[in-house]
Parts: C-alpha cells; structure tokens; sequence
C-alpha cells in the first residue's frame, strides 16, 4: 500500500502525547490503593489506558470551559478534489458497501447489515470481537434482537451471566428515611459483553462480513461527486497503510471519537459521568442494604450526602458465582463558561475513593478479591435537537460516538439493543433506495424524544450549592413520587419508555410535593438552561401530539399509505414510526 495519502496517527492509539501525565512512581505515591488493587488484578495496562482518557477528557472539559479552540482535535475527515480522489480510489485494499471503525456496538450492528446482504468490513484498533466492559440489560430490550431474526434465545442464554429478581433505586437520607425503589425489570440481566461479541463475530463472519483486526483509524476522505462513496485509512501493525472504500463509514469508535471530535469541533458532548469500578468477588451476603445480595441488583445508589464536592452514586450487579460488578460515578456537564472551581475528580482520582469508599458500600468479612477494573467516561447530548452539529458526509455514527442514550440512566448498551432494528432496518432501506447517502441519513440514529428530555433531570444530580445533602433531599422527594406512581410507571421512565403524560404527572408532582424545586430549578439551570428546556418541552409536546394523531389514524393505516408517497416522505414516515415504537408510543 503506498503512503502517499497524509500521514496521520490517531490521537487515541497512545502515539499522541497530551499533556505532562503522571509516571507510574507518581500514581503509586498519589493513587497507592489504585496502584495496589491494580498490581494485584495483574492490570497494570489499564493504567496508561485510563492516564490517556484522563488527559483527553482534561483537555476537552478545559477547552469547553474556557471556550477555547480543544487542543486534541485535528481533522480527519476531508473532502478532495474529485481527481485527486479518483487516484486514491485506484488503489484500495478493499472496496464494499460499508466499513465499521470500532468493534464494540459496532459489530452487532455489523452483523444486521451483513445478514442484509450488504458487504461489510469491521475493522478495530484491538481484535474485533473483544469487549472491555460488563453490560446490563433487560429481557424485555433484549427481545429486540431476538425479534431481528440474528440471535435465539438460546444463543443469548449462553452469554447471560446472571439473571435477578429485582433491581433497586435508592438516595441516602438521615435517620435510615431512604425510600427503595423497586424496579424488577430494569437492567436485571448481566451479559458476558466478551463472549456475546466473541459470538458476534463468529455470527458475522458466517454471514460474509469481513474483520481486520488491530487497525487504527487514520482518516476519511470523500470527493464532490457524492456517489464516489468514501475512502477510510487505517495503519496496520506493522506501521503501514491500508485503505478501503465503501458507501459509508460507520464511526463507532466510542466517545471520543476522532470523527465525532471533529464534527463537533471537539467538544463532543454537554454531559458525562465519569465511572469506575471492578468486578469483585467476596463480599458479605445477606439481605441488608451493604451486603451482597445475589437477587438483588442496585441500579442507582447513594450511601452518603456529596463527597469531594461530587454527589457520588453506585451500582452494583451480580455476576457469575458471587461476583459483583460495582461501579462508582457522578454526573457531571460540559458548559461554556461553567468554572472549574467545583473538583472534577478524574478517573485516578475516583478510583482512588472507590477503593477506599468501597468498605462502605459492600462490607466483607474477609478480603475483597478484584478480577478486572471496568472505567470510562459515559457521554451525553443535553437538548432535544437529534441533531446538534451536522453529519459529516459518508459518515454515520452509533453507540457512544453518537451519544444517543438517556443522560439520566447513561445505557449505551441497552439503547443500541433496543433500537437496533430500528436503525439497521433504516439504514438497510436507505442504501437500497438511495445512490448516494443523503440527509435522510440523520433519521438513522437511536435518538428518542422521550430520552432526550431527561437531560433536565440528570442535571439535578450534581450539588448546585455548599449544602451536601441538596441532592439526596431533591431525590428523595422524587422517590417518593415514583414509589406512589406505582412500579409500571418508574419501569417506564428507567426504561426509557416515558409517555408524555407521564411527565407531566413526574413534573407536577414534584412542583406540589416540594415546591422549593422552583428555586432550586431557576439556581441549578439559570435563565439559558430554564428557557431551553422550555422549548425542549413544546418539542417534545410536539412529538406527543404527533403520536397521539398516528395513533388515532392507526400505524398500520399510516404505513399503508407511506407506501405510495414519494421516497423522502415514505422514509421520513417510517422513521416516525419506528421512533414512536421504540418509545412505547405505538400504543
Ligand atoms: C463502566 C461502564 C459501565 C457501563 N455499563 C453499562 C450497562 O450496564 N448497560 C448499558 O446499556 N451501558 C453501559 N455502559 C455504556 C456502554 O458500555 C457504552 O455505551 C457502549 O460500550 C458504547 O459502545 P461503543 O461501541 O460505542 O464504544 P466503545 O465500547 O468505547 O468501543 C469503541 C471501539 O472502537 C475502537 N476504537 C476506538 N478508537 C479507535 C481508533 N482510533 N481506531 C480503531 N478503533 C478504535 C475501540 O477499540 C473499541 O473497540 C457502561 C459504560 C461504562 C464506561
């Protein structure tokens, strides 16, 4: 392959210095209960990994802090002359339909497109199929694969790790007046994420997609003449280049993305949850609230009032045998102009607490052995836009470069699952309808206007005052409300299925049970966030009142007449559709 295409290495491959980062002698000093745990999982990899999503994310929240130009984005994606294209495209190391960056939600969208009859190519930094995170889902979600046609249940029996009778939701309060939430279908399932991708891939390969293992992505190039398609770079071990062209490319490199930094002008997303943990073993068992209970999973916990200035929250899953997945994050936001004053502990720094704090969460009798640590920074859009910066052409993101998932529950996993028939099947009628890739592009995104609005409430999940209490006092209010609204209702809105007359009743209420929420709203999301959400609210009224009106037609009806419309409207129909289904809005 020749390399007369520029030279470029990925910001994200550890080839890019970002900043003065710690030495391995510094963390031990600094972080010596990380160093420890670490040490002992045999992890010590992990580290320089997380040391490089530290300096990134430094850099990304300082840019958007100062409003400054971010220092880590570059251009990766450009348009050339149609010559100079046709030249490059002379040459090409594969040429099909599609081409996937990143192989984690990536590949199980891959695997839909292939069994589609598209040519697929897969390519990864790492070894397409390898999964570095634990998930949870539901049954109920998981059914969205199954009903695709590509997974049985039993295949997907063989990566369930454990399955629970109820999950919890509860905010610490003063003299044990903490209400728990029961939830008992929301994320009670544990999926082995590394061998339902190991599957995947096999499933994949079946289907005639093709996999390039450890390739970092370059960059995209694309010419004029729309039907051209796009040219995607990737370095191969060895140092050397490859290029393949294709229809599309999918960016699925995660959150931060090199393509989604750019198409952002790299200040990707307005929230993120910074999260650690590990998967552990050797807790006490019993029944009581810091002890590990093997039915019983903790979806959103907090078991004190804010610390280090950040309201910490915890979850924990059961796993296989008597492991358990613990996680400990905070919500945090991505504003112009918001000062750094407030700490934003990095993921060093919160592993450091979670280690420390982790005692106080699950108690054990003898020593809490780690297998693996699991980390990342969880992103998320705040407005009701689905799209807040245009597309780049050829490009398509999904899972975390898209940023779709609910800002409050943070599910990237469970949104992909639950609307992957729904953007595949899109994407699928697009390509067949479609020469080139238009507009209507954007209408392939997991994107729902109920999950959207949940950016208000996530706000309110981080102190806005000196008192460490605001947040569990506010939720505690909220939990009562959920728990007298019944466990259908709180099911609906921790399963993204949120109905429009479900917020009022989730607003109102809390407006009568606790009226100082006025004061704190006008506080947390001043004059900008408070008119924002205005709009946001006519919008998402708007959207109600749509469904409301294809409901009263009937879906079958409206689908029936999509057929004879023009192309645009017929897709645009169905795209509705599809949303409204998804939502729980289709009946
Ligand atoms: C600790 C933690 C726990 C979570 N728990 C849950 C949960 O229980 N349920 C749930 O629904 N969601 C959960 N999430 C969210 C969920 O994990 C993510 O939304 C999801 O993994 C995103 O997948 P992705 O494929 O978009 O990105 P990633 O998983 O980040 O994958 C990106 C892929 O792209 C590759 N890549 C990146 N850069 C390049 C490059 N330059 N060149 C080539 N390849 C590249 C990477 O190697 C990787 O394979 C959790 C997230 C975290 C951090």
């Amino acid at each position: 392959m020749d390399n007369s295409f520029t030279k470029t290495v990925s910001l994200f491959d550890g080839s890019v210095e970002t900043g003065i980062e710690p030495t391995m002698h510094e963390i031990a000093e600094r972080y010596p209960r990380t160093m420890a745990a670490f040490a002992a999982m045999n992890a010590q990899d992990h580290l320089e990994r997380i040391i490089r999503l530290d300096a990134v994310w430094r850099d990304i929240r300082q840019a958007v802090a100062t409003n400054q130009p971010a220092p880590l984005h570059r251009d990766t994606w450009r348009e050339l002359p149609a010559s100079e294209f046709a030249m490059l495209a002379n040459r090409v190391d594969w040429q099909g339909d599609l081409v996937y960056a990143g192989a984690g939600l990536g590949l199980l969208h891959a695997l839909e497109m292939a069994r589609h009859g598209w040519r697929v190519l897969v390519c990864d930094r790492g070894e397409v199929g390898c999964a570095h995170r634990e998930w949870n889902i539901s049954r109920y979600e998981l059914q969205a694969m199954v009903a695709g046609g590509s997974w049985s249940w039993e295949e997907l029996q063989s990566v369930i790790m454990n399955e629970y009778t109820d999950g919890i939701v509860r905010f610490f309060l003063q003299d044990d007046a903490a209400i728990t939430l029961h939830l008992p279908e929301v994320l009670n399932v544990a999926i082995d994420a590394g061998a339902l991708l190991r599957l995947a891939r096999t499933k994949f390969l079946h289907a005639g997609g093709e996999v390039r293992d450890y390739r970092v992505f370059g960059d995209v190039a694309v010419s004029p003449r729309h039907a051209d398609g796009v040219l995607i770079h990737v370095t191969t071990p060895d140092g050397s280049y490859e290029r393949y062209q294709a229809r599309l490319v999918i960016d699925g490199m995660g959150t931060v993305s090199p393509l989604s930094l750019q198409r952002f002008g790299g200040r990707p997303y307005a929230g993120v949850c910074p999260t650690v943990g590990t998967v552990a073993s050797g807790f006490a068992e019993g029944i009581a609230g810091n002890e590990h209970n093997r039915r019983l999973g903790d979806i959103l916990v907090t078991i004190a009032d804010a610390q280090k200035t950040q309201q910490y929250m915890w979850e924990g899953f059961p796993g296989r045998g008597d492991e358990l997945t613990v996680y400990l994050f905070y919500y945090d936001t991505l504003q112009q102009g918001k000062k750094l004053s407030r700490p934003t502990p990095n993921l060093l720094e919160l592993f450091e607490d979670y280690f420390g704090l982790l005692p106080d969460y699950k108690r054990s009798d003898r020593e809490v052995q780690h297998h693996k640590p699991v980390y990342g920074y969880i992103p998320a859009r705040h407005s009701l836009r689905r799209l807040e910066a245009p597309l780049l052409r050829g490009v398509l993101p999904i899972g975390d470069a898209a940023a779709q998932q609910s800002p409050l529950t943070f599910c990237g996993f469970g949104s992909h699952v639950r609307n992957l028939q729904r953007t595949t099947g899109l994407l699928d009628v697009l390509l067949r309808e479609k020469n080139e890739m238009s507009d209507l592009l954007a209408l392939v995104t997991p994107y729902q206007a109920n999950v959207s609005l949940n950016w208000v409430f996530s706000r309110f999940m981080q102190p806005w005052g000196d008192a460490d209490i605001d947040v569990n006092q506010l939720q505690g209010h909220f939990m009562q409300l959920l728990t007298r609204r019944g466990t259908d209702f709180a099911t609906r809105f921790f399963r993204d299925e949120m109905r429009w007359s479900d917020y009022h009743k989730m607003v109102l209420g809390m407006l009568c049970a606790y009226p100082a929420i006025m004061g704190i709203a006008g506080r947390v999301l001043r004059v900008k966030g408070c008119t924002q959400w205005l709009f946001d609210y006519l919008r998402f009224t708007w959207e109600g009142m749509l469904a409301a009106a294809g409901r009263m037609v009937g879906l079958t009806i409206i689908q029936r007449i999509a057929v004879d419309l023009p192309m645009t409207w017929r897709i645009r129909l169905l795209a509705k559709i599809n949303e409204w289904q998804v939502m729980g809005w289709d009946h």
